[in-house]
């Protein structure tokens, strides 16, 4: 039997990468150590920490004028370093909310400016609109999440705003799924433990101009510019992650080259498990179709007891962490980068087999 990790957060890594981690444990780079067990000052890391650099731009085409700065502090530290950093000359920002994830970090923001929120999602899973020009007109950024996790719903646009208003993204849940065009956004953030490594990283790709701009209250370890003089070695960084995210982007370059080529493998195996929940009356997926999220796929069965006993006989099958988040409940299958067709293949049939004994 194949075994399979659906899991949301920390989720699976290619095979491939889990391999190389097993195979170089013990002596990194003829180091007769560890690649945790070795000062991030050293020449080894310090080139590791360059190529690992270089090899996101390429992949997500950064432009020059653009940092990619590595933190820590998950995408819940991003939540405070994003106001404490950019320049606010209106103490005033447009938080758009569409589920769970992009409701938290207006919270937060609250602690330091003044915070407009809009549904860019209403509750029955409708966009509103993307054109928030007169709704941002005094504010100095508009934050939106990409990817909810929780809900299964992707904004694929980022939203328009007035002249002059900054654009911040958490995409924690589908960076480097798809191509984008980053001079788009003015901040990028995204916890690493999704589709790029382990947790411990989050990963910022900050317009250059907006650096030095921190509020005098930011502590040095979420200051962007800090993090930019110092190659993101301020302080000791997560190593492993670290390393975990270096092999990642190896893999996806070697593999497929670039985004474009990533993204439809991705559209084919959401498309395939989004046909099939679509022709089964027995499970309920709420999303409309431009809103469906290609790396969290949200379903329900006609009950709570049954989505129960899915998961539960889903674990029988070999297939793991198909419970939905705890806010929404239902099921959840994540289908980030390192899923393979296969898994989505096994996925469905079990559903049928499900479907057929439970209707
Ligand atoms: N943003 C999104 C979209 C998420 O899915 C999550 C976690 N699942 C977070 C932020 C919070 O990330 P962290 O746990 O790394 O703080």
């Amino acid at each position: 039997m194949k075994f399979y990790n659906y899991s949301a957060g920390p989720s699976a890594l290619f095979p491939e990468v889990v391999e190389q981690i097993k195979h170089e444990l013990g002596n990194w780079q003829n180091t007769h150590s560890s690649v945790f067990e070795i000062s991030h000052r050293g020449p080894e890391f310090m080139k590791f920490a360059k190529e690992m650099e270089n090899t996101f731009r390429e992949l997500l085409q950064v432009p020059d004028d653009y940092a990619v700065l590595f933190l820590q502090g998950g995408g819940r530290g991003a939540f405070d370093a994003v106001p404490l950093n950019l320049p606010l000359k209106h103490k005033r920002a447009l938080y758009l909310t569409s589920g769970h994830w992009s409701r938290q970090p207006a919270l937060e923001a609250q602690k330091y400016l003044e915070v407009k929120t809009a549904e860019l999602v209403d509750k029955n899973f409708q966009q509103t609109k993307i054109d928030w020009t007169e709704e941002s007109k005094d504010c100095d950024y508009v934050h939106f999440t990409s990817n909810e996790t929780v809900e299964g719903i992707e904004n694929f646009n980022p939203p328009k705003v007035a002249p002059g208003v900054l654009v911040v993204a958490d995409m924690s849940s589908d960076i480097l799924s798809r191509p984008i065009n980053v001079n788009d956004y003015d901040v990028i953030y995204a916890g690493a433990q999704k589709n790029i490594g382990c947790s411990g990283v989050t990963v910022y790709v900050v317009r250059k101009s907006l650096l030095g701009h921190a509020s005098k209250i930011c502590p040095a370890i979420l200051n962007w510019e800090t993090y930019h003089n110092s190659d993101s070695l301020f302080n000791t960084p997560a190593t492993f992650s670290w390393y975990t995210c270096g092999l990642t982007f190896k893999y996806l370059k070697d593999t497929f080259k670039d985004l474009a080529n990533l993204e439809q493998v991705n559209i084919k195996k959401a498309s395939k498990l989004y046909a099939y929940l679509d022709s089964e009356d027995f499970y309920q997926n709420k999303v409309p179709q431009n809103l469906r999220s290609r790396m969290n796929i949200s379903f329900n069965t006609p009950n709570e007891e049954l989505d129960a006993k899915f998961v539960q006989e889903a674990k029988e099958a070999g297939l793991y962490y198909l419970k939905g988040h705890k806010v929404i409940g239902g099921l959840r299958a994540s289908t980030y980068n390192a899923i393979p067709e296969e898994a989505v293949d096994q996925l469905i049939s079990f559903m049928k087999v499900f479907a057929d004994k439970y209707k």
